[in-house]
């Protein structure tokens, strides 16, 4: 199961899928940002780590 910018996954911790960088979301309003590490002007895809 993949995630993209902008969902609501939920509580927990998501990693990109392209560099590993991990974010953790605390609240279920909570959105996933782009990359914080290769994410910068392109699409990110996550991952439950
Ligand atoms: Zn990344």
């Amino acid at each position: 199961m993949t995630y993209d910018v902008g969902e609501k996954p939920g509580v927990g911790t998501y990693c990109c899928t392209n560099c590993d960088w991990e974010v953790d979301l605390d609240d279920s309003t909570d959105t996933l940002p782009p990359c914080g590490n290769c994410g910068k002007g392109h699409d990110t895809e996550y991952v439950d780590c």
